[in-house]
């Protein structure tokens, strides 16, 4: 797009949000409080209770770990664990008031709290984000016969609100599920990793082919799915693939 056309457009949809925003003054998306910011998002108390205070974690799976713990090799959570994936970038622990905005945000209408999280997720983790140079975003994809039951999914439209947020490329037909696994809350972890093994694909293996790819789901309890997901992407040829996630399961530490 010309640039003057892009700038025009941009100035003429502040315009509109900055109108909008005098008539519906913006609320907190989880407590419903009035907040000042114009991007849809969350007042500082929720914003304080969601964004992790300052810890350190693991690189390879997103666990908390103490301030002087070696991780070069991972943590006492996943040293023993085999990941398909280089890297985990999370924004909490599945817990508490983060366990209920994720809920929140897989419900139907949980689009405005899921691109919020992913919006909390960016602005903490820029310097890791930006600095990994992603060719693209995928979503770790659901089976067919699933969205034809719940169009909405929250791993899509967290995933395609950090691509906008980087101006990265997104993609949803890069990768897809070729067989539906059972929910897995409930599987232990061994069980879980047989039931996802070989239940993706990748379409066309040039368009990952030493590519580094930034893979989202909304939440990551045992690596399991992510795993399997990262696997065909890594057969396809895809250089490096680093998960993204609004929170990590505790389950998994
Ligand atoms: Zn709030
Ligand atoms: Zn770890």
């Amino acid at each position: 797009m010309i640039q003057p056309v892009r700038s025009l457009r941009r100035s003429a949809t502040t315009m509109a949000t900055a109108a909008l925003n005098f008539v519906y003054p913006p609320a907190c998306l989880f407590c419903g409080r009035d907040v000042e910011s114009a991007r849809p998002g969350f007042c500082e108390t929720c914003l304080a209770t969601l964004k992790p205070a300052i810890s350190n974690e693991c690189p390879r799976c997103g666990a908390p770990v103490g301030p002087y713990t070696d991780v070069t090799k991972g943590c006492a959570q996943c040293r023993r664990e085999s990941y398909a994936f280089d890297l985990v970038i999370r924004l909490g622990i599945y817990d508490g008031e983060m366990r209920l905005a994720c809920l929140r945000a897989k419900a139907t209408s949980g689009s405005g709290i899921a691109r919020a999280l992913a919006d909390v997720l960016v602005d903490q983790k820029i310097v890791e984000l930006r600095d990994a140079k992603f060719d693209f975003v995928i979503p770790v994809p659901e089976h067919w016969s699933r969205r034809l039951l719940h169009p909405y999914y929250a791993a899509e439209t967290v995933s395609r609100q950090i691509a906008q947020r980087l101006e990265i490329r997104w993609s949803r037909s890069i990768l897809c599920k070729t067989r539906r696994t059972p929910k897995q809350a409930t599987s232990p972890t061994p069980q879980r990793r047989q039931q996802q093994q070989g239940s993706f694909a990748v379409g066309n293996h040039k368009h990952v082919t030493g590519k580094t790819i930034l893979l989202v789901d909304d939440i990551l309890t045992t690596g399991s799915t992510a795993t399997a997901a990262a696997q065909s992407l890594k057969k396809a040829g895809a250089k490096r693939v680093v998960v993204a996630v609004i929170a990590v399961s505790p389950l998994k530490q």
